[in-house]
C-alpha cells in the first residue's frame, strides 16, 4: 500500500474497525453464529478487553484467531507520561513501528463553562460524581499542513492512520482511566489534520457512536481543523452538524493567516467563513474558534477587533491558547497582560472567550507539542522527585 494512501469507505478494515454488522458476518465466515460477533464487538468496545485471553465466554479456537488478527493491526501502548497536573500522554507504537500520541486530560472545576454537554452531565447524578476526562486523539502520523508553530507537522506527513489505529487510542485510553474518572469527550486535536484523513476519521467516529460499544454521542466529539472547506461541508452533511467543530483560525486577516497556516492560500478567510456559516449547527450549539496567540504576530488589540468583525453573526466560543513553545521555532507566547487585553476586546463585544491553561506541557503533551518523536520525549520527561 502506498504510504500516504488514504483509507476509503469500503476498504477492508482490521478487527477494531469492524462494525457490529461486519462482526456478525465475520462470525459466519468462521462457522460461528452471528451473536459471537456481537459478543466480541462488546468485549472490545464496551469493555476495552483487547486481549482475547480475557474474553472468557468466547471459545478458545476463536480467541486464537482473534489474537493473531489483533496483533497485526492494533497499536501497543509503549509508554504513559504523567504530568504534574494529572494529564497523561500515551505513546502508542503502531505495527509499522511509527509512533503516535494521545492525551488524557482530566477536566477540573475551572474548565466549567467551556463545554456545552456539561449541563446534561449534571442532571445525571451518577455521572456528575466522576471526574470528566477528555481524550485528545491523533489521526495521522505527522501532518501535511505545515503550520509554522506546530511540532506535529514539522516532519511532514508520515502517513494517515487507519480507523483501527484511531479507535484503538480511545479504547486503550479508556481502559487506563481511574475508577473515579469517566471518558466524557473526545477531541480530534492530536497529531494530524483529521479532515485530511476524512474517511478513516469518520469511520472511527461512527464506531465511537455505537450503542453496543463506547456509546459516545456525536455532540461529545469535536473535530479540530485548519479549515479544509470541502470536508467541512461533507462533515456537516454526514452528521447533520452534530459533530463539534473547532476551527484553527489564529488570525483575522489573510496575510497573517497565510504566514502561519499555508493552507490559507487554498482556502482563504472568506471561503472559510462561508463554510462556517453553512455548517448546519443544531440550536444552542456553537463552533469553537481556536487562536494560538503569538507574541508580536497576531496578538494586537487591532487583530482582536478584526476578529470580532469577521465572526459577527456566527455562533462561536473562542479559545485563546498562548502559544506553547516548540523546539523548531523562535515564536513565543505574548505576556499575560497582552493575552488578557486581547480577551477583553472579545468579551466586551459579547463573544464568549476562554484562555486555555496549558495542560501537560511538562511532558510535551500540550497543543502543538505532540511530535511522536521518541528522543524529544525522553528529553522532556519530568525529573524524578528529590527525596
Ligand atoms: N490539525 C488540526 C488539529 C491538530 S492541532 C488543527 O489544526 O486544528 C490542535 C490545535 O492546537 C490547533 O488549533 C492548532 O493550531 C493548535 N496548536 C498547534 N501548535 C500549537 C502551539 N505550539 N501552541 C498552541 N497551540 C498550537
Amino acid at each position: 500500500m502506498n504510504a500516504q494512501r488514504r483509507f476509503r469507505h469500503g476498504d477492508p478494515v482490521g478487527p477494531l474497525a469492524r462494525t457490529p454488522e461486519q462482526w456478525k458476518a465475520w462470525a459466519l465466515t468462521i462457522g460461528q453464529r452471528p451473536f459471537r460477533g456481537t459478543q466480541i464487538f462488546q468485549w472490545l468496545h464496551a469493555r476495552q478487553q483487547l486481549d482475547p485471553d480475557g474474553m472468557t465466554d468466547v471459545p478458545k479456537a476463536v480467541r486464537a484467531l482473534l489474537k493473531t488478527e489483533l496483533e497485526q493491526h492494533v497499536p501497543t501502548l509503549e509508554r504513559v507520561h504523567e504530568a504534574a497536573d494529572g494529564t497523561r500522554k500515551l505513546v502508542l507504537r503502531l505495527t509499522d513501528h511509527s509512533a503516535v500520541e494521545s492525551v488524557l486530560i482530566p477536566m477540573d472545576a475551572e474548565d466549567k463553562g467551556e463545554d456545552d454537554t456539561e449541563l446534561e452531565d449534571e442532571q445525571d447524578q451518577a455521572c456528575a460524581q466522576k471526574q470528566r476526562v477528555t481524550e485528545c486523539v491523533s489521526t495521522q502520523a505527522g501532518c501535511a499542513m505545515g503550520c509554522v508553530f506546530c511540532a506535529s507537522g514539522h516532519p511532514g506527513l508520515l502517513r494517515h492512520l487507519t480507523p483501527d489505529e484511531i479507535i484503538a487510542q480511545v479504547l486503550i485510553g479508556r481502559a487506563l482511566l481511574k475508577p473515579s474518572q469517566r471518558l466524557s469527550n473526545i477531541v480530534l486535536m492530536g497529531m494530524g489534520e483529521p479532515l485530511h484523513n476524512y474517511d478513516a476519521t469518520v469511520h472511527a467516529i461512527q464506531l465511537m457512536n455505537c450503542q453496543e460499544g463506547l456509546a459516545l454521542s456525536s455532540r461529545r466529539i469535536t473535530i479540530s481543523t485548519v479549515g479544509l472547506v470541502p470536508q467541512i461541508d461533507q462533515l456537516g452533511k454526514d452528521f447533520q452538524g452534530r459533530i463539534g467543530l473547532a476551527i484553527s483560525l489564529h488570525a483575522a486577516d489573510d496575510a497573517v493567516r497565510t504566514r502561519l497556516l499555508p493552507i490559507n492560500r487554498r482556502y482563504p478567510l472568506q471561503m472559510l467563513m462561508q463554510a462556517l456559516r453553512r455548517y448546519p449547527l443544531p440550536p444552542r450549539r456553537r463552533l469553537t474558534i481556536e487562536i494560538a496567540l503569538i507574541d508580536g504576530v497576531n496578538d494586537s488589540e487591532q487583530m482582536a477587533r478584526s476578529l470580532v468583525a469577521l465572526l459577527r453573526g456566527i455562533p462561536v466560543k473562542i479559545n485563546l491558547i498562548p502559544l506553547n513553545p516548540v523546539p523548531h521555532t523562535a515564536l513565543r507566547p505574548p505576556s499575560e497582560q497582552r493575552v488578557e487585553a486581547f480577551q477583553e476586546v472579545l468579551t466586551r463585544s459579547g463573544l464568549s472567550c476562554f484562555i486555555r491553561r496549558r495542560r501537560g506541557d511538562d511532558i510535551s503533551a500540550a497543543c502543538g507539542q505532540l511530535a511522536g518523536h521518541p528522543t524529544s520525549l525522553i528529553r522532556q520527561e519530568p525529573s524524578p522527585p528529590r527525596s
